[in-house]
């Protein structure tokens, strides 16, 4: 375990899931929620979000368990964010039903004053303008990865180009890089995704992996295959959750942050995320240690390995 912090803000919500096999209503998801269940495996996690008063305390007493800090996160009079979503039978391309912001449509996050001085920040998926919002409150993070979806993609274009800026890091998967640069070919998309702000952006591709995009070239990290996906939900989250989860060890054993870094996270990334997908919502992810990454590290060198 790390002592380096990671500031996460996201979503908490209550997901609606159609997935092949199941039908299950009222899951604990969200992508802080996802993202701070994986990053809190590598070190300490100070938590920003907001919830309804209809959710439950069990969720946040297993984040505090495992060193997650919820003093940053809001109960708020009134209903938790909500998503519903329907997966094809290939377990990739999913439908969104309904996304009902309910209390996030009136959020303005606070910071505690004990996050101010955070190194790594995470902007989960929100609308952009709220991301802004909490890098406006922290001093100047020596990373910023930021994550977003269509949603916030088409609905708010403005505060995305200003969120863009300001962001070191983009996590998005390729249909969101097509949309946002109007590009169909992924580098070129991935060129012009950059040029907006990005010193590096890296384009998940479902159980096809990701690429990374920064000032050294590209990089590959496969997505790890599995024999059976149960519930894909929280896969890019955990990604996120588990890269910067790396990052914040490496930042404290080498007190730098390099190219070399990042591409390193990408596996533990997928590593995380891999674990993510075997359960229901966050079953499984809630309850990784570090020992389970490493042995997971291992299969995914062993792909790489040429006898
Ligand atoms: P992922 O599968 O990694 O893309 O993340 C899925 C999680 O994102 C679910 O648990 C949802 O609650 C959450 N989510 C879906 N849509 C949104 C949205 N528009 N804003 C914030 N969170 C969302």
């Amino acid at each position: 375990m790390s002592d380096t912090p990671i500031l996460i803000v996201g979503s908490m919500a209550f997901d609606d899931l159609e997935l092949p096999s199941i039908t299950a209503r009222d899951v604990i998801g969200g992508s802080a929620t996802y993202s701070a269940f994986a990053a809190s495996t590598f070190t300490e996690v100070r938590l920003v979000a907001v919830v309804g008063d209809d959710f439950p305390e069990a969720p946040l007493a297993a984040m505090r368990a495992r060193g997650v800090n919820t003093e940053g996160i809001e109960r708020a009079p009134g209903k938790t964010f909500r998503w519903a979503g329907r997966y094809d039978r290939d377990l990739i391309h999913r439908t969104t039903l309904a996304t009902d912001l309910n209390v996030f449509a009136s959020f303005s996050p606070k910071i505690p004053p004990s996050y101010r001085e955070t190194p790594i920040v995470l902007l989960g998926n929100i609308h952009p303008a709220l991301q802004l919002d909490v890098l406006e409150q922290v001093d100047r993070p020596e990373l910023v990865v930021a994550d977003t979806m269509n949603f916030w993609i088409q609905g708010e274009p403005k505060a995305l180009e200003k969120l863009l800026k300001k962001v070191d890091v983009l996590i998005i998967n390729d249909e969101e890089a097509r949309e946002i640069s109007g590009i169909h070919n992924i580098r070129k998309a991935a060129a012009d995704v950059k040029k907006r702000g990005p010193k590096a952006v890296i384009i998940k591709r479902g159980e096809h992996g990701a690429l990374l995009f920064d000032e050294m070239g590209m990089f590959f990290a496969p997505g790890f295959p599995l024999e059976e996906v149960v519930d894909p939900t929280g896969a890019g989250d955990s990604f996120a959750g588990g890269l910067v989860g790396h990052v914040a060890k490496e930042l404290e054993a080498t007190d730098r942050i390099g190219p070399a870094t990042l591409r390193h996270a990408m596996l533990f990334g997928t590593a995380t995320a891999s674990y993510c997908v075997e359960a229901v919502g966050t079953e499984r992810v809630a309850s990784i240690v570090e020992r389970d990454v490493e042995t997971r590290m291992n299969e995914i060198r062993s792909l790489f390995h040429l006898p």
